[in-house]
């Protein structure tokens, strides 16, 4: 059977538009579609291949796993979970771990957490949850609710109740809405959907202290930005402030499905037996995969080595900017990137990853203004720098063409 384009708009529920662009393999930080063309690869399925596409480590553990043992239900204590668990909480501030198997479960094993801590601990009118304006958190009902797009989460209903959102990096505006009935305050500690939004230190840090003053718990979400992506191990580590309760997916199976919420055991304690659940939520073969892409992330060099690359991508689309005088800024960090428009051309960052995919290269984007970079966080340099050139290739061509228009026009 040939698979191509439109075979998707015949068989598939209409909610994505995917490219027709068809990848059939991939090695490294590139990709080859059905005809054989090769793309560099700067997406890294959203921040997801952060050892980019068949790493060696990751295709090990899971052959491996997969001729041992593939699932276990959760009534059976499981040698791959316990042994990823232990990981994660041997390098962070946690002390318990709940498996799932996506970001938005992650977050809303983390939000009933939060719900019936302030339950248990204060009583049934600590309910609010507050979040930030432009913030994601998963598409269930509660988790896109809590996500601060309300485009997202209008027209399926009646939508959780006692969710409000504030303004990001805005104290004040966290400050008129926080009170002693706030049971979680949720953030991403650097936005990606939002549009690659960092978090000043003041910020960050305040809202730690209200949570403290309010006896209401620190969520981050850091689904996007957590197995090394900032360059270091959980943003958390780089701004110096620690949350009540962390949720990681999308980098930690380097590929592979799974989520994880990450707690203290005096939060964890609350969700007792028959409290929540899932079944597939710490399968073996995700754990294995898990663990290995863990312990391939998690060491000096590889950390560093986004640090190091970060700097070859601001210093490289620095300089494309002096050129063409596209971008109006370049942020984030360590390997979650944004390009931001210049006021020449807001609203087109779908231009600009169409016509870096024209050239071989796959970018993403973060909202319609912010061309978005979430490689390999092994990407060689030399990928780098030939990704960068198609990206000044498409750029100068794009340029070229928005010339010509308003010439014409
Ligand atoms: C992608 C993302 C999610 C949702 O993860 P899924 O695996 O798609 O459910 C949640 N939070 C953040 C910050 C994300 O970037």
């Amino acid at each position: 059977m040939q698979v191509s384009r439109s075979l998707f708009d015949e068989v598939m529920v209409p909610n994505y538009a995917p490219s027709p662009i068809v990848p059939v393999r991939g090695e490294g930080s590139r990709l080859w579609d059905q005809q054989g063309r090769e793309f560099i690869d700067f997406a890294g399925g959203i921040a997801v291949n952060c050892l980019g596409h068949c790493h060696p480590a990751l295709v090990k553990a899971l052959t491996e796993q997969a001729n041992k043992l593939w699932h276990l239900s959760n009534t059976m204590t499981n040698e791959p979970a316990l042994m990823l668990a232990k990981r994660l909480v041997d390098n962070t501030f946690a002390d318990k771990v709940y498996f799932a198997n996506s970001g938005a479960e992650a977050n809303e094993a983390a939000l009933k957490l939060v719900r019936r801590v302030a339950l248990n601990n204060y009583g049934p009118e600590k309910t609010q949850i507050i979040a930030f304006k432009q913030g994601f958190h998963g598409r269930t009902l509660f988790t896109v609710s809590v996500g601060g797009q309300p485009a997202y989460s209008d027209g399926f209903g009646p939508k959780p109740a006692d969710i409000d959102h504030a303004e990001y990096n805005n104290l004040d505006s966290l400050k008129a809405l926080i009170s002693d009935k706030t049971c979680a305050v949720v953030l991403e500690p650097l936005q990606g959907e939002g549009g690659i939004i960092s978090p000043t230190v003041e910020f960050i840090q305040g809202v730690r202290a209200l949570c403290n003053q309010h006896n209401a718990l620190l969520v981050f979400d850091e689904v996007q930005s957590g197995v090394g992506r900032t360059g270091d191990l959980y943003a958390y580590m780089g701004l110096g402030v620690v949350p009540d309760v962390l949720t990681t997916a999308k980098a930690l199976g380097g590929g592979f499905p799974i989520g994880a919420m990450l707690t203290t055991n005096d939060i964890a304690k609350h969700l007792v037996v028959g409290t929540h659940g899932s079944t597939y939520g710490g399968n073996p073969l995700a754990c294995a995969v898990g663990l290995a892409a863990f312990d391939t992330v998690n060491t000096p060099e590889v950390l560093n080595g986004v640090k190091v690359r970060e700097q070859l991508f601001r210093d490289g689309l620095n300089a494309i900017n002096a050129k063409y005088q596209v971008f109006s800024e370049i942020r984030g960090k360590g390997l979650l990137l944004g390009a931001a428009l210049s006021a020449d051309y807001a609203g087109k960052s779908r231009d600009f990853m169409l016509a870096a995919a024209e050239q071989g290269l796959l970018v993403l984007m973060a909202g319609y203004n912010v061309v978005r970079f979430a490689p390999s966080l092994i990407i060689p340099e030399a990928d780098i720098k030939a990704g960068l050139e198609r990206f000044e290739a498409a750029i100068a061509k794009l340029v070229a063409a928005t010339a010509a228009a308003k010439n014409a026009g």
